[in-house]
């Protein structure tokens, strides 16, 4: 049994509040990159301090960065029974890093799950999630380079994992509950 899971979507479609219940529910780990850059720009380690420029201008973080932060957390013995990430990959160069790191210890990908929500609908949200967290990334100005980064960089590796019969995608709008119901009944072709 293993379920080794990738989670697309826009920033705002609610991927951090998935990932967290679709990793319980399959009993694997949610590695969420952009938790993992927020905890250590709180902890004001040397990698903190390095990625923060790019975090807190809604640009991506170099994938020399990103990639190597990637490799390690996926040696770590926790995942073997499989992993959900979240925010990664995220641009095509990162698939091929995740392609490489995973062939080169014997594991393949299971599913990719693409959360889908409309701009409008996403600005929204993170804007009012700006108000209650305070998250540095939720002004107006960076959420929307965030939604074009996405848009250029992130949107295009849906159709990859497409093109290998990998990708579902799942409306992200709704009612939490009713969409960790959609996304359990999407995957679970995919895991176990
Ligand atoms: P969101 O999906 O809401 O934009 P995340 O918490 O996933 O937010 O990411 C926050 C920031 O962390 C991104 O804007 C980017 O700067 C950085 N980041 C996260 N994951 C990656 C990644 N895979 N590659 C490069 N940068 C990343």
């Amino acid at each position: 049994m293993s379920a080794r899971l990738v989670l697309l979507g826009p920033p705002g479609a609610g991927k951090g509040t998935q990932a967290v219940r679709l990793a319980e529910s399959l009993g694997v780990p949610a590695i969420s990159t952009g938790d993992i850059f927020r905890a250590n720009i709180k902890g004001g380690t040397a990698l903190g301090l390095k990625v923060q420029e790019y975090t807190s201008a809604g640009a991506l973080v170099p994938d020399e960065l990103t990639n190597a932060m990637v490799r390690d957390r996926l040696a770590e013995p926790d995942v073997e029974g499989g992993f959900l990430l979240d925010g990664y990959p995220r641009n095509v160069a990162q698939v091929a890093e995740l392609d490489d790191i995973l062939t080169s210890t014997g594991r393949s990908l299971d599913v990719a799950v693409e959360i889908t929500a409309d701009a409008a609908a996403v600005v929204d949200r993170l804007l009012k999630r700006a108000e209650i967290e305070g998250r540095a990334d939720d002004t107006e100005s960076v959420v929307r380079h965030r939604l074009d980064v996405y848009a250029e960089q992130t949107a295009p590796i849906a159709g990859v994992y497409a093109s290998r019969d990998l990708l579902v995608q799942v409306d992200g709008i709704g009612a939490v509950d009713e969409v960790t119901q959609r996304l359990l009944a999407a995957i679970a072709p995919y895991v176990g």
